[in-house]
This record gives structure tokens, sequence and C-alpha cells, in this order.
């Protein structure tokens, strides 16, 4: 089912929540004028019966009864309602009785029986009267003064009040609601230009940025992040570019080579043997670093896409260094380099992938190779510190600037290309090693001088459990 746009929703909401506050109100309202209507009437009719006791206190002791009828007769219909009223003595006899009363339903009460003086709401003739009787004593004798005032009025007034509430609610809620919608629309229209600003944004032109209107409220969040997510966007498409600038380059040099060797070999026709057989092996060792950095950008691809993962097993770390350094031994050997290997005796038990845990080292010990002269030496060593295995690869080649050191972990990042490239580097070699140390949530950090040599540090957590 379509889903209703948000600013329907939200005057729905508003159109709910606020029809129940309103319902809420209006029979609160009503209850509480009800409730204030009987307190004023019950106020007055208290006060009617203080108003019998003060004159019967005056006038009982020195009137006869028919007097004092005639006296209270006389009162009760100047009051509001005042002709609503009796009086009964401790026998039940009546002293008075007003005439809407006279022959009514209401049961006398002995001013003996009423200890608490007491409300009631009684139906007399069909009409709705507030009854207050309240025992009171005049001259030693007990007497019920009974006092009433008529509720259709009271009720008329709440029935008005009742029908406002019906009408005025609904139509309040309905013009509410409509101003909810109108008031919503009007709030989201912000987040409309943002969407269109976004939409205008594509990769093109991803260094463009959202405005931002600086009012420290949601749309300002909404446009900041999506700028930070445009920035990231743009850092990655430029990594991406730059990535495939670089590829392609470092691919064209050894292609055209291999072209121009070919080229040069089958130009004239009466070449030796021997001058053949030296362009095919030129173009067999140019095809093998093409291959290799073809397969390096590969692995690159396949981890940036997650795409490659590791096997990781308990181990000894010894293990794998000494067979990374068997092969770095006859590497060194070869270039006239000393070669040292230094291994704790106990094992150093962490959780890896040992074929690239075994290349990362490879690629270090390489590099040393690579970057050391003819006459120097290479040392490797493995220590555990901190709940860390720490291989070191140290030479005493030609090291790297301070300035650079920052860099060589970067992709296709040489430091003197020129010679790097003789000596068979695409700049590929460290970005691999350190996303194989990291896939082993290990670190790679390097200490190195100009002209001293360098110190490549591996670190991969030990790992607790008891090395198989
Ligand atoms: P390459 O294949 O060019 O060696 P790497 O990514 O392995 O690429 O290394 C990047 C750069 O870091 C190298 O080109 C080199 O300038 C520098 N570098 C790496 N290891 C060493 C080292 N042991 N001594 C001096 N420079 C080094």
């Amino acid at each position: 089912m379509k889903k209703r746009s948000i600013g329907f929703r939200l005057a729905a909401w508003y159109f709910l929540v606020l029809g129940c506050g309103l319902a809420a109100f209006s029979i609160i309202a009503w209850f509480a004028m009800q409730a204030s209507i009987y307190h004023a009437i019950d106020d007055e009719l208290r006060d009617r019966v203080r108003g019998v006791a003060k004159f019967m206190d005056l006038q009982t002791a020195s009137l006869s009864i028919p007097e004092v009828r005639d006296e209270f007769r006389e009162h009760s219909v100047l009051g509001p309602g005042g002709d609503l009223f009796q009086v009964c003595d401790q026998d039940g006899q009546w002293l008075y009785r007003s005439v809407p009363l006279e022959g009514n339903n209401v049961p006398i009460i002995r001013p003996t029986a009423l200890d608490i003086p007491r409300f009631e709401t009684l139906r007399v003739q069909g009409r709705l009267l507030r009854f207050y009787s309240r025992r009171i004593d005049v001259n030693g004798k007990p007497y019920t003064v009974q006092v009433a005032a008529p509720l259709h009025e009271a009720f008329e007034a709440l029935d008005r009040f009742r029908l406002l509430l019906l009408f005025a609610a609904p139509l309040l809620l309905v013009a509410a609601s409509a101003g909810g919608y109108w008031l919503s629309t009007r709030a989201l229209s912000p987040v409309d230009e943002i969407s269109r600003a976004a939409q205008r944004i594509s990769i093109e032109n991803l260094a463009d940025r959202l405005p931002v209107s600086q009012t420290g409220d949601q749309l300002q969040r909404l446009s900041e992040t999506l700028n930070a997510m445009f920035s990231r966007l743009d850092a990655a498409v430029r990594r991406i570019t730059q990535f495939t600038a670089d590829a392609s380059h470092e691919l064209r040099a050894p292609v055209s080579l291999i072209r121009t060797t070919a080229e040069v070999a089958v130009q004239k026709e009466d070449r030796t043997a021997q001058e053949y057989f030296q362009a095919l092996q030129e173009i067999v060792s140019e095809s093998e670093r093409t291959s290799q950095v073809v397969d390096s950008l590969m692995l690159l691809a396949r981890a940036d896409s997650g795409t490659e993962t590791l096997e990781c097993a308990d181990i000894d770390a010894c293990t794998i260094v000494r067979e990374a350094a068997a092969q770095g031994e006859r590497l060194a050997r070869n270039h006239g380099l000393a070669f040292l290997l230094k291994l704790p005796k106990a094992p150093v038990p962490i959780e890896a992938d040992s074929n690239a845990l075994r290349r990362a080292l490879l690629i270090l010990i390489d590099n040393a190779v690579k970057y050391t002269p003819r006459g120097g030496s290479i040392s490797i060593e493995l220590q555990t510190s901190k709940g860390f295995a720490v291989v070191s690869v140290s030479d005493n080649g030609i090291g790297i600037a301070k300035t650079e050191i920052p860099h060589i972990f970067d992709r296709f990042w040489r430091a003197d290309k020129a010679r790097s490239r003789e000596e068979g580097g695409a700049g590929l070699g460290l970005s691999i090693a350190k996303w194989i140390i990291e896939m082993h949530r290990g670190t790679i950090d390097v200490g190195s001088e100009l002209g001293t040599g360098s110190t490549f540090y591996v670190r991969t957590p030990l790992h607790d459990r008891t090395v198989r």
C-alpha cells in the first residue's frame, strides 16, 4: 500500500492528538462546570439555612407559632428560591412549609436523625430540586431546616455549554488540523530544497556542496551530514580516479617496453640468435613484472570490494617468520647482503592466515633487499610485547626521508620513482602488506633515517589458546 506523504501523516497525528486533547478537555470542562454550579448552589443553600437559624433564634421566643409562620411566609418570598423551604420540630410536626413544597414526597427527617447536614437532589412534582437539610437548635429545642433550590436553570446552562462544546470542538479540530497540515508542509519545504540541491550534485560536480543555513536545527544537521557524505564520496572518487590513472600508467610502461623491444627485434631480418634471445629475455622479464602489477592490482581491488578474505588459524608466528626468512635469506645473499634471523625459543601463538602473513613479511624483506646497497645487512627479529607478536625487519640501506614516511603506504607511491622502477617496484607492495596486517587486527609502523636504514615493525595480537 502506498504510504501517505509525511505532511499528511503529521497532520493526521496532529488531528488525532488534538482530537483526544479536545475531547478530554471538553469532558473535564463540562464536569468542572457542573461541580462549580453545584458548589454555588450549595453555598447559597447553606447561607439560607444560616438565615433561617438566625431568624428563629431571634423570633421564636417572642412570637407564637402562627406568627412565626407568617413571618416566614413574608420573608421567604423575597429571596431567590426563598419560597422553597420547610422546618419541622423534633416530633416531626411542620413548623413551616412553603407552598410549593406542600403535599410533596420529601421525607420528613427528624432533627434527632440528622447529626450531619445532608445535601440531596430530588424530583418534586416533576422538577429537580437540590435540598439541604440541617439540624439547628433554638432555645434548647432541635429543628430540621430544609431549604431547596431548583436545578433546571443550572441544567439548562450546562446543556448550552455541552452544545457549545459539541459544535465548537469539532470545528476547532478541523481548523487546527488544516492549519497543522499547512504548517507541516511549510516546515518541510526546506527539505525539498535540500533534496533538489542534492539532486543537482553528481559525479561531475562532486566538489559542490549544499547551502547550510545556520539554524542549529535538524535541517542544518541534514545539510551538514549530506555535505560530509559528499566529501567522503568526493575523496573516494578522487582516490579511484587517481588509482586508475596510476594503474594505467604503471601498465603502459612495461607494455610499451615489450612492444618496442619486439619491434626493434623484428625490424631487421639478419639478427643473430643471441640478439633474438636477449630481446625475448627482456620481453619475458617485462611480462613477469606486468603480471605482478596486475596481480597486485587485482588483490587490492578484491580487498577494496571486501571479496578477498583470509583464512586464519592458530599458528606459531615463529613458523611464518622462519619460512619468510628462508626465502629472504636467499634473496639477500644473491644481492651480497648479510642476513640475520632472531627467533624466541618459546612458540608465539597468533591467529593468522600463514600465506598472507608470509607474503606481507616477504614484501618487507624484499624492500629491505632492494633498498640496501651491496655489503649491507638485513636482520629479522620476532619478539612478544604487551600482548602482541612483534616482527621487526631492519636494514642499513638508503633509508626514507622524514617527509616521505607518511606516504610510503599509499598506493603507487615510490620515493625515487626512476630508481624504484629499475628495481621492479610499482609502489603497491607496502599497501598490500598494510592491508594484510590490518586484516589480522595488527599494525605496521616504520622507523627510518635517510642514509642510515629502516626498520619496519609488524604487530599482530597474540592468541591466548595453546598453539596446536
Ligand atoms: P615498491 O614496490 O616501489 O618497493 P612499496 O610499496 O613496497 O613499493 O614501497 C613504497 C616505497 O617506500 C618504495 O618505493 C621506497 O621508496 C620506500 N621503501 C620501502 N621500503 C623501504 C626500505 N626498506 N628502505 C628504503 N625505502 C623503502
